[in-house]
């Protein structure tokens, strides 16, 4: 018996891809920026609507550093960010040699707490110096509270970077995910809700801010015949070649979001009468998540823990993987301060992330399935 392997977290083809990756081959457009790229902002700016503009670049890690460096973060100011995420939302605050400060999630979105963060800002503030911004993420597509959060940010006049990575297609309020910050910034990664292969984009409010990022996101070329720089540049604008995946797969981003819910709703199926487990679920109306990931909670008893459904799982040739480790505990940052109620570290001890890519077929779901009900006994 040899099973496909089933991944965590594949997007699918919509099988236009290749036709706008050789249109680029054709014209020899193999570089940064191009027609495919100017398409691809079009498209996304469309998704968003009136107001919102959108650079892309080569990943959202860019996005994020560059969401900074407009916001004037430099050497020593503070960063409020949410501790439960990846790395990626938190490594450009170092790049930027700024100072980290933590802060905890809440049980119902596992996203960053008001509260928490609320302290973290008025401490600091007493501690003489106001955070210069706050990163909030939607993690696994679940979008976090973004009127509380945004309430708190507006009292303190703190800019929000959304990091909205993982919650292209979420909404909340009927509000697309990725619009609400400062900036927002998205990433099309290989295991993203759509790919371009490696990339990224900013969102911001005007056009002035997208020619400033492209201007940074180009080696800051000043305005001359020859090669004339008066800011540190980058190289972080999106090829031609990737923009171009990004066209055929952003016709398939409904259909993306459809999926991925659809699998939610498997799960949600799969596990109603397993009283041990909480799947992670939308709290109301308000929250539309795209269920990028689906992930669980699991009560540990002598019997199971979240590693041994990962290793049932494995040996079935399924993939799923333990939820982010807190950036507060991780070696590179745990210098930093960190403010909360440890809700984040619950959710790393028993958490895990299971197979939820688009690519998911009916066997695929039921191979999934009748692992889980055998290692829960039903
Ligand atoms: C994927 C991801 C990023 C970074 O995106 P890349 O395109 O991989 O650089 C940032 N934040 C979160 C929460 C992510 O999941």
């Amino acid at each position: 018996m040899h099973y496909k392997r089933i991944y965590l977290s594949l997007s699918h083809q919509s099988g236009f891809e290749q036709e706008y990756v050789q249109k680029a081959l054709n014209s020899n457009w193999i570089t940064s920026g191009g027609p495919n790229v100017d398409d691809f902002e079009k498209e996304l700016q469309n998704y968003f609507g009136e107001g919102c503009f959108t650079t892309a670049l080569n990943s959202g890690t860019s996005a994020i550093h560059l969401a900074l460096i407009l916001l004037g973060v430099k050497s020593g100011d503070e960063v409020i960010c949410q501790s439960m995420t990846f790395a990626a939302s938190a490594n450009p605050i170092l790049y930027q040699g700024a100072i980290p400060i933590f802060v905890d999630s809440e049980a119902e979105t596992w996203n960053i707490c008001p509260q928490s963060m609320e302290l973290a800002i008025k401490d600091r503030i007493k501690k003489g110096k106001k955070p210069k911004a706050i990163i909030a993420v939607h993690l696994y597509g679940m979008p976090y509270k973004v009127d509380e959060i945004h309430a708190i940010a507006d009292k303190y006049e703190i800019p929000i970077i959304e990091d909205s990575a993982e919650a292209l297609g979420s909404k909340y309020k009927g509000n697309k995910c990725g619009s609400f910050g400062s900036f927002g910034i998205l990433s099309f990664n290989g295991n993203k809700i759509i790919t371009t292969s490696s990339g990224g984009a900013l969102v911001s409010n005007s056009s002035d801010l997208k020619e400033k990022a492209i201007f940074y996101a180009t080696q800051s070329k000043d305005k001359a015949p020859h090669y004339q720089h008066s800011k540190i540049g980058y190289n972080y604008r999106m090829s031609n070649i990737c923009a171009g995946i990004g066209l055929g797969q952003i016709k398939i981003l409904e259909e993306n979001v459809e999926k991925r819910r659809k699998n939610h709703f498997f799960y949600k199926d799969v596990f109603s009468e397993i009283k041990s487990v909480k799947l992670l679920e939308a709290l109301d109306q308000n929250f539309f998540s795209n269920y990028w990931l689906n992930t669980i909670i699991i009560e540990t008893d002598k019997n199971r823990d979240k590693e041994s459904l990962r290793l049932s799982l494995e040996s079935a040739n399924i993939e799923s993987r333990p939820l982010w480790k807190p950036m507060h505990l991780q070696p590179i940052f745990d210098k930093y301060p960190y403010y909360g109620n440890k809700i984040a570290e619950g959710l790393f001890n028993n958490g895990l992330c299971l197979p939820s890519g688009s690519n998911l077929k009916e066997e695929d779901r039921d191979r999934i399935e009748k692992v889980i009900k055998t290692f829960f006994n039903c």
